[in-house]
C-alpha cells in the first residue's frame, strides 16, 4: 500500500514530468478520480479543477519511479546483479502454429496467438492492445479487443505511440472482468504501480501483461508524412508492414520491399522515449521482442503467470519453441540494447 502524498497535477506532473519526460501514455489521464484531465495531442491536460489528491503523480510512470520497488513488489525479490535484463523463469524463442496468425503479425505471433487462446478460454473477456486509427494510416491507437477478429486486426506492430492506457479506462467504464494488457515497457510500469497502489478498480480486473521490448518510437508526422511519404515515396495506405531489422523495412500491399538505414529514422524518433531506461519490459509478466528474428519472437517468461499460461498454450499445440542458446546472437543483441537503453536514460529520471 503506498502512503499517498496529497500533490497537485500541476505542481507535480505539471512541474517535473510534463517539460521533457513525458511520454503521453495518458496514464494520469486514466486514473484521475475527478475525471479533470483530457488527453490532448498525446498530453495530459488539465480542464477541470484539480483535488489535489495525489493519484496522477503515484501512477505516472516517470515520477519518483522505483523500478527495485516495483520490482519487489511483482517478484517478491530483489535482482540478482547478473539479471541484466530483469527477473525471469524462462527464455524461449517461440512461433505460432496458425498460419492465419502467422500471416498479420509482427514477428512469430506469440502476443497474438497467447490472447487468441486466452480469450478462448475464457481466461479474459477482453485484451487491452494497439489497433490502428480509423483516420491516419499506420497510426496506433489504443483499442479494446473483444473478439477473436478485433485481436487479429490489432496484430502487428505500430511504430508511433499508443496510449494503450485508455483502452483500460473504456474496458472499466464496459464492465470488463477479466483483461490482458499488452503495452510498451512505460506502460507497464504504469499498470504496476496502479497493481502496487492498490488501485482496485482498475487492479483487480487485470489477469496478466505482455509488455513488448521498445528500444524507440518515432512521432506520427515524422515516420509517416516525412519518411514513408516523402524519403521513401510510399504511400501510407498502401504499407501493409513496417519493420526494424538491421534496417527499417516497408514493406507494401503490393508485395514491394524498401527500406532505409537506421540512421535515417533517427531524426524522427520520439524524444520522451530517451528518458525510459527499460528495454524489455522488465516488469511484466511476459515480455518479446524481435531482437533480429525471421518470423519468431524473442520471448521472456518472467512471472509464474506468465510461465503458466505461456506452457498452457505450448501444450495444446498453439506454439512451437527453441531454446536460447548462450551467446546466441539475440541474446548478445538483448544485453547489448538494454545497456544502451539504461546509459542513455542516466541522469534523466527524478526518483
Ligand atoms: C513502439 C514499439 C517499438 C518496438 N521496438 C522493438 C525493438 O527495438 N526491438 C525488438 O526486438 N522489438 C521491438 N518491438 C517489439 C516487436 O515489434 C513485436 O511487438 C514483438 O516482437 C512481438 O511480436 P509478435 O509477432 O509476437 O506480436 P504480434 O502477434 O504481431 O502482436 C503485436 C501486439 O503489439 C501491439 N502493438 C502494436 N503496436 C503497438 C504500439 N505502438 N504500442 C503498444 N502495443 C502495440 C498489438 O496490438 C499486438 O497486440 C517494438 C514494438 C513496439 C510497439
Amino acid at each position: 500500500m503506498v502512503r499517498l502524498e496529497k500533490i497537485g497535477f500541476e505542481e507535480s506532473l505539471g512541474r517535473y514530468v510534463l517539460p521533457s519526460l513525458c511520454i503521453g501514455c495518458a496514464s494520469c489521464v486514466t486514473v484521475c478520480p475527478f475525471g479533470c484531465l483530457d488527453y490532448v495531442d498525446g498530453r495530459p491536460v488539465l480542464t477541470g479543477e484539480c483535488n489535489s489528491c495525489g493519484i496522477c503523480s503515484q501512477i505516472c510512470p516517470r515520477y519518483e519511479s522505483s523500478i527495485q520497488r516495483l520490482e519487489q513488489f511483482v517478484f517478491d525479490r530483489e535482482r540478482k546483479p547478473e539479471e541484466e535484463f530483469g527477473i525471469y523463469r524462462r527464455i524461449v524463442i517461440a512461433r505460432t502454429r496458425d498460419d492465419h496468425v502467422r500471416k498479420v503479425c509482427q514477428d512469430g505471433g506469440v502476443v497474438t496467438s497467447l490472447l487468441l487462446y486466452a480469450l478462448e478460454e475464457g481466461i479474459i473477456d477482453g485484451a487491452i492492445v494497439s489497433g490502428v486509427d480509423d483516420e491516419k494510416p499506420l497510426k496506433a491507437s489504443p483499442k479494446l479487443a473483444e473478439s477473436a477478429e478485433e485481436i487479429i486486426e490489432s496484430a502487428g506492430t505500430r511504430y508511433t505511440y499508443s496510449p494503450n492506457m485508455l483502452a483500460f479506462k473504456d474496458a472499466v467504464a464496459r464492465g470488463k472482468r477479466s483483461l490482458a494488457f499488452v503495452g510498451t515497457p512505460c506502460q507497464i510500469q504504469a499498470v504496476r504501480k496502479i497493481q502496487a497502489f492498490p488501485l482496485n478498480k482498475y487492479a483487480r480486473r487485470l489477469n496478466f501483461t505482455i509488455g513488448v521490448f521498445c528500444s524507440e518510437c518515432f512521432s506520427y508526422d515524422g515516420l509517416v508524412n516525412k519518411l514513408i511519404k516523402e524519403e521513401m515515396g510510399i504511400n501510407p495506405n498502401e504499407v501493409k508492414k513496417m519493420n526494424i531489422k538491421g534496417r527499417f523495412i516497408v514493406t507494401t500491399t503490393r508485395g514491394e520491399e524498401k527500406s532505409v538505414s537506421l540512421k535515417k529514422t533517427k531524426r524522427y524518433v520520439n524524444n520522451c522515449v530517451s528518458a525510459c531506461s527499460d528495454f524489455s519490459a522488465e516488469l511484466a509478466d511476459i515480455s518479446v521482442g524481435g531482437l533480429g528474428l525471421n518470423g519468431w519472437t524473442f520471448t521472456i517468461l518472467r512471472t509464474e503467470r506468465g510461465e503458466t499460461l505461456f506452457e498452457e498454450a505450448e501444450s495444446k499445440g498453439l506454439l512451437e519453441t527453441k531454446p536460447v542458446e548462450q551467446g546466441s546472437k539475440p541474446l548478445t543483441l538483448l544485453i547489448m540494447l538494454t545497456r544502451k537503453k539504461r546509459q542513455g536514460a542516466k541522469g534523466k529520471i527524478p526518483s
